[in-house]
């Protein structure tokens, strides 16, 4: 296979401003062992049309200084709108060449467009930090793809713009290299704009939180509106928020006060059922521990705060019951318990937790039953 070596390279070459074709890569390889010369051409279509025929015009430069020209063409190019695409390497007649420019002499049978000169790059944006931040958020929420669209500026020009990525388009709505919005841009580089649009971001996603409905997410929603002071209806938004707060305080109220009837008369059953089950019971013959446990019970209640009594589950699924520091009693335990005052009592029956509705610290539960191995021992037999 042949070797080649490149003897020139441009990828920076001069655009004939409002052109659709740029050349963006000029290079021209020498075959080793024959010293034959060929073109190599990238041509970019910066327009928003597919383009079929090129005619161009390369000035070669030789080495001894003479200076030679080679028309090209290019009939069926069909380069899409956008893109980029490379025609087969073409023979030169020249084999020591310094230099060489191109000049696009027609596209699809037009040539009227500015001389050649550099594209040059955007200058920078200069934004505070919230807008360029909003800035940031809205190009990450867009399907524009270059890293470089980030903080500069595009131009508009007489037939062209120049995009905030560096790119130059013509006739273009979005840029072929990023995918920018030519219509976006201005708003997008506007610091006032991208501010207001930052607060009404955060004031729209305080209005979704308010809208979901937990405390927690009202909670946040009304911080923010707080903040945002008077922006908007935040000050009723605020409002609103308490409003929401108030109404979940009341309906908990609500679950609250029906759980207790309940809960009484759940009491009031299992008293009675246990007192039936005791009297057959409690003359039957027991273990020490039950009966340990029985005197114990007998005539007591205990308060739920202050660690006297708690339950909890052995590692082979019985239970093991603490009355007091010294006193473990260990069996497969069921353990009423009534409520009395304004409260709720709930015993787990497999973790053996006790919980309250109302305020613990104060409250005094009575056990009034437990059955230790499937016999029951109830208060109110004894
Ligand atoms: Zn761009």
């Amino acid at each position: 296979m042949a070797e080649y070596k490149v003897i020139y390279r441009n990828d920076q070459p001069d655009w004939q401003t409002t052109c659709p074709i740029w050349v963006e890569t000029i290079q021209v390889s020498r075959n080793v062992e024959t010293s034959e010369c060929y073109l190599q051409l990238r041509l970019r279509n910066l327009s928003n049309m597919k383009i079929g025929r090129i005619t161009a015009t390369a000035t070669i430069k030789s080495a001894d200084g003479t200076c030679a020209t080679k028309e090209i063409q290019l009939l069926d190019a069909d380069i899409e709108a956008g893109s980029a695409a490379t025609p087969k390497a073409i023979a030169l007649d020249q084999s020591d060449i310094k230099e060489l420019s191109m000049l696009i002499d027609s596209v699809d049978g037009k040539s009227d467009w500015a001389k050649a000169a550099p594209i040059k790059q955007p200058q920078r944006l200069m934004l505070s930090t919230k807008a360029m931040n909003e800035r940031k958020t809205l190009v990450s929420e867009s399907n524009i793809s270059s890293a470089e669209f980030h903080g500069q500026c595009h131009e508009k020009h007489n037939g062209w713009w120049l995009c905030s990525c560096g790119a130059a388009n013509v006739g273009r709505s979005s840029c072929h290299q990023c995918k920018a919005e030519l219509q976006n841009m201005d708003n997008w580089e506007d610091e006032k704009w991208l501010e207001e649009a930052a607060t009404k971001r955060t004031y729209d996603d305080a209005a979704a939180k308010l809208n979901r409905g937990t405390t927690k997410s009202i909670l946040e929603a009304k911080d923010v509106f707080k903040q945002l002071g008077d922006y908007a209806d935040s000050p009723s938004k605020t409002e609103a928020c308490d409003q929401a707060l108030a109404k979940i305080e009341q309906k908990q109220k609500r679950a609250r006060k029906i759980a207790v009837p309940v809960a009484a008369i759940a009491a009031v059953v299992i008293v009675a059922i246990v007192a039936f089950t005791a009297v057959t019971n409690i003359n039957a013959e027991c273990s020490k521990k039950a009966n340990d446990y029985a005197n114990y019970l007998s005539g007591m209640s205990y308060t739920s705060s202050d660690g006297s009594i708690t339950f909890g589950k052995n590692g082979n699924g019985s239970y093991k019951l603490t009355v007091s520091k010294n006193e473990v009693y260990e069996g497969i335990y069921s353990v009423y318990v009534s409520a009395t005052g304004d409260a709720t009592v709930n015993l787990d029956d497999k973790t053996g937790s006790i919980t309250t509705t109302s305020d613990a610290k104060t409250k005094t539960e009575k056990i009034t039953a437990i059955t230790i191995d499937g016999v029951t021992y109830s208060r109110t037999s004894r």
